[in-house]
């Protein structure tokens, strides 16, 4: 049966799309609809119909999912940042337990392993460490912070996001309050007028360091301006916020990217400091940092838990970032070797070595598909002239990737299985891709042993997973 657009039907929704939105099926149709969940009877009216599928717009509840929650949060509707709000944070995990099995066997072809249930948060809210505000006018022109709705860039007012720090809040009042005593507009993207595009807050976890970036369309901010600001905002201290760092970014350009090249400290150090474990990491505007601390340590403990270490083994890390897991390793290695793409991201990771004392570590910096397979090359010739060293570091001990999305690259997976570690550990952010790479891993001689995900992004529906592979032989 084929239905029309504008059309009413009653369904049962039975799983849940990889964007959160519920599917379930009229006389055989398929239908994908936002804001329902598992378990709900609903009403929908027809949005977008296709021969065999089509999109549906909730209407009603008729039966609610057991599993179905009021959200907490008063903008979950608007807002694209969070999908499955509305579930409650039980079955959440058991939603996300459910897609790491799916993809794993499914995709995976993969029987024989222990899958371990998701871990989850302690508080699902207030886990995010940092926040990025777009500053607008609304239509009686009062200055507005909050979240573009849905695919367009009209801002919804909203200044406490509940997956975000609490003291957001205050620091966007106090920006705003800023901008009317001096008179300064928020930009306007249609005219290209106008001063200040976005705020950022970082915030850290264990430093309760607080940074603060005024993203401005202009090489700098009028200086008796800048000074009111930095006096307004570090009175925040009074109110428990304590700010450490106040910088401007520049960002002329027309584009939807928030930060611009260019940073100017107003305040403090143009960074702050946090810990992952017990390793220090120096954070900037643009650093890339993770953004769920918590977790990361519950993430990162498992893959060094997985990578067994003993103190004499000489580790890999592929896709290191600014080197959080190869720094987290480097303790308890005897050499660690990392390499990442984006050179800032590895000059990052060579300073956080340095502050922390760490010298075990070395760090490349190119495509790891190009850069592994020739640091092997030129490795064996040396081995084969009989330096040990080389020896050593072509028969890594243990091999870690935790690639973007779209998982490892082939050749890379070729060369790791070339270099024979007895253990390889995958950190993962889409168990699809995961799944394929340890299809591939499981034909080079690997075994998948342990499975683990961890939830990082309560509410929505990314999910990370560790797993453990070991040599078959
Ligand atoms: N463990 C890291 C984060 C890894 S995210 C940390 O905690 O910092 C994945 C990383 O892979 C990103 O830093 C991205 O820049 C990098 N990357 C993407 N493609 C790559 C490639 N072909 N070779 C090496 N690194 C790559």
């Amino acid at each position: 049966m084929t239905f029309n657009k504008d059309d009413f039907v009653t369904l049962t929704i039975d799983d849940c799309g990889t964007s959160g939105e519920g599917i379930g099926k009229v006389d055989g149709y398929t239908l994908f609809v936002k804001d329902a969940i598992i378990g709900d009877v609903i009403k929908a009216k027809i949005i977008k119909a296709k021969k065999n599928y089509g999109y549906g717009r909730l209407i009603e509840i008729i039966k609610p999912s057991k599993d179905r929650v009021k959200p907490e949060c008063p903008v979950s509707r608007q807002c694209g940042g969070c999908q499955i709000l509305e579930m409650s944070y039980e079955a959440q995990l058991k939603y996300k337990y459910n897609l790491v099995k799916g993809n794993v066997e499914r995709i995976g072809g993969i029987s024989d392993y222990e899958l371990l249930p998701v871990l989850g948060m302690e508080k699902p809210y207030r886990y995010r460490n940092k926040a990025q505000y777009p500053v607008g006018m609304d239509k009686n022109g009062n200055i507005i912070t909050g979240f573009y709705a849905g695919r367009t860039h009209s801002i919804i007012e909203c200044n406490d996001c509940l997956i975000g720090s609490e003291k957001n809040s205050a620091i966007l009042e106090t920006i705003k309050n800023w901008m009317k005593k001096c008179n300064i507009e928020p930009y306007n993207e249609k005219t290209g007028s106008g001063l200040v595009r976005h705020i950022l807050v970082r915030v850290g976890y264990h430093t309760d360091e607080c940074m603060v970036c005024v993203v401005v369309n202009s090489d700098d901010i009028d200086k008796k301006a800048g000074e009111i600001l930095v006096d307004m905002l570090v009175k925040l201290r009074s109110r428990n916020i304590n700010i450490q760092s106040v910088v401007a970014n520049t960002n002329k350009e027309n584009t939807n990217v928030i930060l611009g090249k260019k940073c100017k400290t107003l305040y403090g150090r143009g960074y702050i400091e946090d810990y992952i474990g017990n390793i220090k990491y120096q954070i900037s505007p643009l650093s890339f940092f993770q953004v769920n601390p918590a977790q990361t340590e519950v993430l990162y403990g498992k893959a060094l838990e997985f990578a067994g270490l003993t103190g004499s083994e000489t580790v890999w890390d592929m896709y290191c970032g600014i080197g959080t897991i190869s720094l987290f390793l480097a303790r308890k290695a005897r050499k660690v070797y990392g390499v990442e793409i984006v050179p800032q991201a590895i000059e990052d990771a060579r300073n956080n070595a340095k502050i922390n004392g760490i010298e075990n570590a070395e760090f490349f910096v190119g495509k790891a598909e190009e850069v592994v397979p020739a640091f092997y090359d030129e490795m064996k010739m040396k081995a084969a002239a009989g330096d040990e060293d080389a020896e050593r570091s072509i028969h890594p001990d243990v091999v870690v990737v935790d690639p973007p999305r779209k998982g490892c690259d082939q050749i890379l997976l070729s060369t790791i299985a070339d270099m024979q570690p007895l253990r390889i550990v995958y950190v993962s952010c889409d168990s699809a891709t995961l799944a394929r790479d340890l299809a591939i891993l499981e034909e080079e001689g690997y075994k998948t042993v342990k499975v683990q995900p961890v939830d990082q992004f309560a509410h929505t529906v990314h999910v990370e997973t560790v797993c453990l592979l070991s040599r078959k032989d």
